[in-house]
């Protein structure tokens, strides 16, 4: 349905978004493209309506089957990530359930890293328990643990990079080749690296597909958070590589009906443009922020990948500062406060910040704040991290200064160091 002439060489991701081949209707060229809605698609003939077909894009068959709007959707995802094939869906937990539900049969076992994503470890106690597919966590920080853990009923591996509350980041192209030599399908999280950061299709930036290149089989990724950009959406990608893998989990999709709304789909669209421009400043905010915190003597450790130090720095400096440009991190860190301080004192620290929101989730331009108790979402509390209280920060688009004395009244008051 897209024009593909125009297949610009432009190099740069965020040109690409930008300049992407797209046919406006004749006679209405204008930036942004048009939102298509419908459920129905009329078919002017019954004989064209049994010709058509859904599955490889080639004809629009019903809303829940694709729209103009959500194919382009697809297609700058794709170009984002680097992949070949996309699906849209909900929310990003939603990309997660695909996932898993598409792959996974009764009988199997999937991996999942401690660190994980905390409502898709859920998902597996609750409904991948039920359906009689077991699974396990591994020790995000050990090829070898994930290794030991693989055994012949291991169908799907999820990775992440980093963990989503405590920020290690782990060794992801060794943590896929340990997933290669197994013959298991590896799934990444892409949300914090967002297709910035890193290239998940290109883990070694040598140009993806090419021999001896690396890269998961499936990137989902919540565009609830960056791609949307404003706290205001919810939807998912799931992206490949390999079109079986992405007919296989396109069928799972169409029987479970996880459509998106075209003004949603539209939503993302417009700000997708802005993606690279807002990821740096989060990243440049983050880092002020965390600068910050690293002089202060109620900050215990800095979980933050890009610092020296942080768990996991040393692979995220080999697999981030490999891209052209590159080095990012996005907005994302935490800081575990010292043990001296209570939980309540800790509670108190972050109700009394003024910019910072107190709210799940990321990607918008409102700075959020959220304590997290560690014991409670780990199997043991891992030796690489201090004791004390986990506060996790995403960095909206606010001034860092102002975001820095934020932090300074709210710590005077309520994080007294003596
Ligand atoms: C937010 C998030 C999700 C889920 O996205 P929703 O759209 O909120 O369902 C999945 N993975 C990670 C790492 C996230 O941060």
């Amino acid at each position: 349905m897209q024009d593909d002439s125009k297949k610009s060489s432009v190099g740069h991701v965020a040109t690409g978004l930008i300049h992407h081949p797209y046919k406006p209707p004749a006679e209405f060229d204008a930036p942004q493209p048009g939102v298509y809605k419908a459920s129905t698609v009329y078919f002017p003939t019954v004989k064209d309506m049994r010709q058509r077909e859904w599955k490889d894009k080639s004809a629009y068959t019903y809303g829940l089957h694709g729209t103009p709007t959500t194919y382009l959707l697809e297609e700058r995802l794709c170009s984002l990530e680097g992949g070949l094939q996309c699906l849209l869906v909900p929310s990003g937990l939603a990309a997660l359930a695909l996932v898993a539900l598409s792959v996974l049969h009764t009988g199997d076992e999937v991996l999942i890293p401690d660190n994980a994503y905390g409502p898709n470890k859920a998902l597996a106690a609750g409904e991948l328990q039920h359906f009689g597919i077991t699974h396990r966590f591994y020790d995000p920080m050990d090829p070898d643990d994930l290794s030991r853990q693989i055994s012949a009923r291991t169908r799907l591996v999820w990775l992440e990079a980093p963990g989503s509350v405590s920020m290690e980041f782990p060794d992801l192209p060794e943590m896929v080749r340990r997933c290669r030599a197994r013959g298991v399908l590896c799934a990444l999280d892409n949300t914090w690296g967002a297709g910035l950061a890193f290239k998940p299709f290109d883990l070694l930036a040598d140009g993806a597909g090419g021999e001896g290149s690396l890269f998961v089989d499936i990137s989902a990724h919540a565009l609830t958070k960056y791609p949307s950009g404003g706290g205001d959406v919810l939807m998912g990608s799931v992206i490949t590589r390999d079109a079986a893998l992405h007919l296989k989990i396109k069928l799972c999709h169409m029987r479970l009906g996880f459509g998106v709304a075209a003004n949603d789909a539209e939503t993302v669209l417009r700000s997708l443009s802005s993606i690279d421009l807002r990821y740096r400043a989060h990243d440049s905010t983050a880092r002020a922020l965390a600068a910050w915190w690293q002089g202060q003597p109620q900050c215990a450790q800095l979980l933050h990948p890009a610092f020296e130090g942080a768990p996991g720095h040393s692979h995220w400096r080999a697999l981030c500062a490999r891209i052209p440009g590159g080095g990012l991190a996005a907005g994302l860190f935490s800081v575990m406060i010292d043990a001296r301080y209570s939980q309540a004192q800790v509670d108190a620290f972050c109700d009394s910040l003024k910019l910072f929101h107190i709210g799940y989730s990321w990607g918008g331009p409102v700075s959020l704040v959220v304590p997290y108790d560690i014991a409670s979402m780990r199997q043991a509390w891992p030796d690489h991290l201090k004791p004390g209280t986990l506060v996790r920060f995403s960095t909206g688009l606010e001034c860092p200064h102002d975001l820095i004395l934020d932090l300074h009244q709210a710590a005077q008051a309520h994080l007294p160091w003596t």
